[in-house]
């Protein structure tokens, strides 16, 4: 069988608009190829910088088949792809990571069932359809627990912690009617920690460092690099990825967040089949950027060295902070700052993310634990 290969100088064709799709795209120019973007919205942050724009929504075949009339290889920057869609790409040759990963990492029962079966723990769970199931599902997992929407959440939307049963009809209250649900116990973690991987058309397969992720109100905040863990739970976490990408039959990029627990259990928290918030310390801190991966993947390139180059925390700019951290940039005078040209900085919002390397992460962390940019 020959490998699919698409050259420099062809059309690759990202649905979706973000920040993560610029990022792909900055990877991708760099190496020759053109692009083509669908989105719903011109100027999107890929809009800027795409060669093409195909203006259509998510689950619009018409303009999916339009992308595809001018791509030689089709890539997605985020899961929300609709099915029909999905669907329909797979039809075509230009597909390579097929639509699998998207069904599965669009719906939280599935993806905890799909990773329950390759053999990796998540956190216990029930699935929630009605105020009795909840109740039910909430005396049997304990408290405290979060109940989540299965479908469309992120950067913690969509989800509500619960601390007691005095608290199960508030909750039902405000997430009853977001369609199913799945209440999960909530993990008394010591530290989150993500691995992305990725797999070549060609099969060949690499994973970058671990990462220690820090989250804000849901939203990551930061990801340390390297992770202060040990080498034999640096070794779990990757075997633990690698299993999730062999049993998925990865083609592209898989970003596995997980939960550590003092007694060095991990649990799978969820996957993205995409380049990921946590793997953005690698654009400056790695012999090759996840996005540059991802572009090497779905093209059937040979992939890049992982080595971390430097240790990294990566800091998240949210809406907030745009205006302090534009004013404070003298504060970390050798950083990289990444922007990706998003016009309305609202609170929440990620409007970009700042690498900043040095041979002591310790002393990175205290600069901008004491920096106003970031303060509570
Ligand atoms: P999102 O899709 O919004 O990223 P996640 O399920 O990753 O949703 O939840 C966001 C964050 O909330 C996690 O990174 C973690 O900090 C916290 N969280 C979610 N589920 C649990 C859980 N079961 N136990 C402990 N913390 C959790
Ligand atoms: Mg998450």
């Amino acid at each position: 069988m020959t490998t699919f290969r698409v050259l420099p100088g062809r059309t690759i064709g990202i649905l979706g608009g973000g920040q993560l799709g610029r990022m792909m795209a900055l990877s991708a120019k760099a190496m020759g190829y053109r692009i083509a973007v669908l989105e719903p919205k011109t100027g999107s942050p890929l809009g800027q910088i795409a060669d093409m724009e195909v203006v259509a929504a998510y689950d619009d075949i018409d303009g999916a088949r339009q992308l595809d009339d001018v791509s030689d290889v089709i890539t997605y920057e985020f899961e929300n792809i609709g099915a029909n869609v999905a669907a329909w790409l797979e039809s075509t040759d230009s597909f390579p990571q097929g639509s699998r990963l998207l069904e599965i990492s669009q719906d939280r029962l599935k993806e905890k069932q799909a990773i329950t079966e390759a053999g990796i723990n998540v956190a216990p769970y029930a699935p929630v359809t009605s105020l009795d199931e909840l109740k039910t599902a909430a005396h049997t997992l304990d408290y405290p627990c979060i109940l989540k929407t299965t479908r469309g959440g992120y950067d913690g939307k969509g989800q509500l912690v619960i601390h007691g049963a005095d608290e199960l009809d508030r909750a039902w209250e405000e997430l009853g009617s977001s369609g199913p649900l799945v209440l999960e116990k909530m993990i008394a973690f010591s530290k989150e920690l993500s691995v992305i991987f990725s797999r070549s058309t060609a099969g060949e397969m690499r994973a970058f460092p671990v990462a220690e992720n820090v989250h804000r109100d849901g939203i990551l905040h930061q990801s340390i690099v390297p992770a202060r863990i040990s080498v034999e739970t640096e070794r779990k976490a990757v075997a633990a990825a690698r299993r999730l990408v062999k049993a998925f039959g990865l083609v592209g990029t898989l970003a596995v967040e997980m939960f550590l627990t003092e007694d060095g259990t991990i649990y799978v928290n969820e996957i993205a089949p995409r380049p990921h918030n946590s793997g953005h310390f690698t654009m400056n801190a790695c012999e090759t950027s996840q996005f540059e991966q991802h572009i090497r993947a779905v093209c059937g390139l040979p992939l890049g060295k992982t080595d971390l180059l430097k240790p990294c925390v990566m800091v998240n700019i949210l809406g907030e902070h745009l205006p302090r951290i534009l004013d404070g940039l003298d504060e970390f005078p050798e950083a990289h700052l990444h922007l990706y040209g998003k016009d309305a900085a609202e609170p929440g919002r990620k409007m970009g993310h700042l690498n900043v390397t040095g041979s002591d992460p310790e002393a990175v962390l205290e600069q901008i634990r004491t920096s106003s940019i970031w303060r509570e």
